[in-house]
């Protein structure tokens, strides 16, 4: 064969990370179960490079070079185990197949593992940026063997986005799941960044009283700070597009139920496994929920809430620079979850994951692609042992700094009955990490009440039980 990479599962992702491969110089073996999309592929767009098209499996294989690398593209799930097991009796010890999909982690292990024992190296790759992102440059998060790396990465670095400093936004993660685990908890951040935003865009609507477009050209003007990103960028556009069947603003005629294809919710429930507080993450994930129960919130709509407290024009002002102060330091606690979160799955699995390279290949392609990202690199390059974003001195400062701001945006939330649940989560987990002591100590104290769950004490080691049915004597557990 003469395909130094094959892509089978020709839908939009695969079509298109097909072409970017093409017009970066590769020769490209196509493949896809309904044979009329390769066919329409090379018919639109075969003049873009070197395309070899192939009916069956065994032709596909064919068309490849020596080790073979061939991406699977296509749904999630069981299609992906499908897909792999015709194709991998036609492979030989050596060959690479790359799955692109948005698998779990779990999923990929299980295959890696399974490949592994007849010689063939699985590679789960998780790739982000949507159909622009794969046709133009996506961020890429491969696992798998280091050997497999060696012929797959440099293949990779040539379709990759690149980082304004011009590095392309692909490493090897880790072994086996690691490059899904990431793309999972990118995917987890993505949700809580929406999530903020969102709730910027309701305080600035119903506080400050501001119209989307008004809100659309406050968000212009923080996507010139600190706040630079493509989903603030994004948002404006939303907000200021108007829709035209009604004249009136688009976002006014969406319907409120947000919707999710659940790698959202893999993140919470591995980071529920994992014991990792990932609460603004979770709290994104139920927002969605909760705007998806129409008849519950129908019938909760007659619910007393607080007074209306219109704000005047420079009051507004004011707070909307509070909401910006709110929103970024909700960010960076955001951040501070899903990389500990990272780092609590590279540890259990063993993947030796180097946090700050995550930050930097999520530096463009991706939908969380951001100039705060390059900060979080240099945090974690210049301390790989980093044990949480918030022991950056930098990163300390600045939500030092915005913390009264940030309380003040809560406490009007809760004021005046606006829903701000990741502001909320986020301020909590940053009290929480402050505080001297916990209730924790309470919680320990009750369930040895009521179980005889034991606890430690502050002042000398081993477990203790209190007696608390008898004379309330203390006794060690050990
Ligand atoms: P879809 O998820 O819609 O899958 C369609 C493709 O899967 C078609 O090529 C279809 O073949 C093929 N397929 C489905 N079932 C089987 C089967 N049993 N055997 C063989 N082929 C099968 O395609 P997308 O392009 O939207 O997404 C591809 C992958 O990329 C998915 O895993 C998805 O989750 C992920 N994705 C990632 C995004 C990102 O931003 N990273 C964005 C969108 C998707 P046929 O034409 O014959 O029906």
């Amino acid at each position: 064969g003469t395909a130094q990479i094959g892509v089978t599962g020709l839908a939009v992702m695969g079509r298109n990370l097909a072409r970017n491969f093409a017009r970066n110089g590769l020769t490209v073996a196509l493949h896809n179960r309904t044979t009329a999309r390769t066919r329409a592929l090379v018919d639109e767009f075969g003049d873009e490079g070197s395309f070899v098209p192939a009916e069956s499996a065994r032709e596909f294989v064919d068309a490849l070079e020596r080790p073979r690398r061939l991406i699977i593209m296509v749904k999630a799930g069981e299609p992906t185990d499908a897909v792999i097991q015709e194709f991998a009796p036609l492979l030989e010890e050596g060959d690479v197949i790359i799955d692109g999909g948005n698998a779990h982690y779990e999923d990929t292990r299980r295959r890696e593992r399974e490949l592994r024992e007849r010689g063939i190296h699985f590679v789960g790759v998780g790739i982000s940026g949507g159909e622009e992102g794969a046709l133009h440059g996506p961020s890429i998060m491969p696992g798998g063997s280091t050997e497999s790396y060696a012929s797959l990465g440099p293949l990779l670095e040539r379709i990759a986005a690149k980082a304004p400093d011009g590095t392309p936004c692909v490493t090897h993660v880790g072994p086996d799941g690691a490059g899904h685990f990431v793309k999972m908890v990118h995917n987890g951040i993505e949700y809580a960044d929406m999530q903020l935003i969102a709730e910027a865009y309701h305080l600035l609507r119903s506080v400050a009283g501001y119209s989307p477009r008004r809100i659309a050209d406050t968000f212009r003007r923080w996507n010139t700070g600190r706040l630079d990103s493509y989903l603030i960028e994004i948002t404006a556009e939303v907000l200021s597009h108007t829709d035209a069947a009604t004249g009136g603003p688009f976002v006014d005629i969406v319907e409120d139920r947000a919707e999710q294809k659940g790698t959202g919710r893999w993140t919470v429930q591995t980071a529920l496994d994992l014991g990792v507080p990932v609460s603004g993450i979770a709290e994104a994930v139920f927002a969605r929920s909760l705007s998806g129960h129409p008849a519950l919130r129908e019938a909760s709509r007659s619910l007393q809430g607080p007074a209306a407290e219109p704000l005047d024009e420079e009051a507004a002002a004011r707070f909307a620079d509070q909401v910006e102060q709110a929103l970024y330091a909700s960010k960076i606690v955001s951040y501070t979850q899903g990389f500990h979160q990272i780092q609590a799955g590279s540890e259990e699995y063993g993947w030796d994951i180097d946090l700050g390279s995550v930050a930097a290949i999520w530096r463009a392609g991706c939908i969380i692609r951001a100039a705060f990202l390059d900060r979080i690199r240099s945090a974690f390059d210049s301390r790989p042992d980093l044990p949480s974003l918030l022991q950056d001195k930098q990163f300390a400062e600045e939500i030092g700094a915005a913390q009264d701001d940030w309380r003040a945006t809560v406490a009007t939330a809760v004021r005046q009955g606006v829903p701000t649940p990741g502001f909320s989560a986020a301020l909590a987990y940053y009290d929480a990490l402050r505080a001297e002591r916990l209730p924790a100590a309470l919680t320990q104290g009750q369930r040895d009440y009521f179980g005889a769950h034991t606890y430690r004490r502050t002042d000398r080691p081993g477990s203790f039980h209190t007696l608390w049915g008898g004379d309330r004597s203390e006794v060690a557990a050990d």
